[in-house]
């Protein structure tokens, strides 16, 4: 079956679920949006109010965000996908607890399976972690990392950057100095990568 198909049949799924106790408190799930054919696909952490209300990722102040750094490159939304680790929003924005980390994570593994992109962006420590749990992000962001076939690519949350205007500049900066990678991931598997550091967790 064809990519789109199956991310849409996941969706559905997604909006059922109750492999933990968030669909309880949330308006919508959140399974994630853009291109089936999409050879980058950015991670999130979880959905925040405007997400949840949405029903979509990143239309808040942090999507705001997210579509600058977009337009900086030259990127558009259009052309890639975009998730989160956790499909439902915790309540006032917590932090999701381990096990709806790992309850969740099946919809994200699935996700990667069926779009099988040549880049992951990680946004945040949360969805660098469940990638890359041995990696800080202040010392990897900005950097390619490479498990197995597939490069991580981790970066600061935009939320982040948003509360901290020195985390905006690194951002940013993280950004123009992987724009060309950005604009031509077919390029991902011949560049030079940090070693994942015997972490193998990638399906
Ligand atoms: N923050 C996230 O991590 N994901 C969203 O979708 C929105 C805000």
């Amino acid at each position: 079956m064809e990519k789109q198909k199956l991310l849409e049949g996941l969706a559905s799924q997604i909006d059922q679920c109750t492999r933990c106790e968030l669909y309880k408190s949330s308006t919508h799930a959140v399974p994630g949006v853009g291109l089936s054919e999409a050879k980058i696909v950015f991670v999130g952490e979880a959905p925040g109010f405007h997400e949840d209300q949405q029903g979509k990722p990143f239309v808040g102040n942090a999507g705001k965000f997210l579509d600058y750094l977009f337009g900086k490159i030259g990127l558009e939304r259009k052309n890639v996908f975009i998730t989160n680790v956790i499909k439902h929003r915790p309540p006032d924005n917590r932090d999701p607890f381990p096990q709806e980390i790992a309850a969740c994570t099946h919809w994200l593994d699935k996700q990667l399976a069926i779009l099988s992109p040549k880049i992951i962006i990680t946004l945040g420590k949360w969805s660098l972690n469940y990638f890359l749990s041995n990696k800080k992000i202040s010392e990897v962001h900005g950097q390619t990392v490479k498990i197995k076939e597939k490069v991580i690519l981790p970066m600061y949350h935009p939320a982040a950057a948003l509360r901290n205007g020195a985390i905006a500049r690194v951002l940013e900066e993280d950004f123009l100095n992987n724009r060309q990678l950005l604009l031509d991931p077919d390029k991902a598997s011949e560049i030079k990568s940090l070693d994942a550091g015997g972490q193998q967790s990638l399906f």
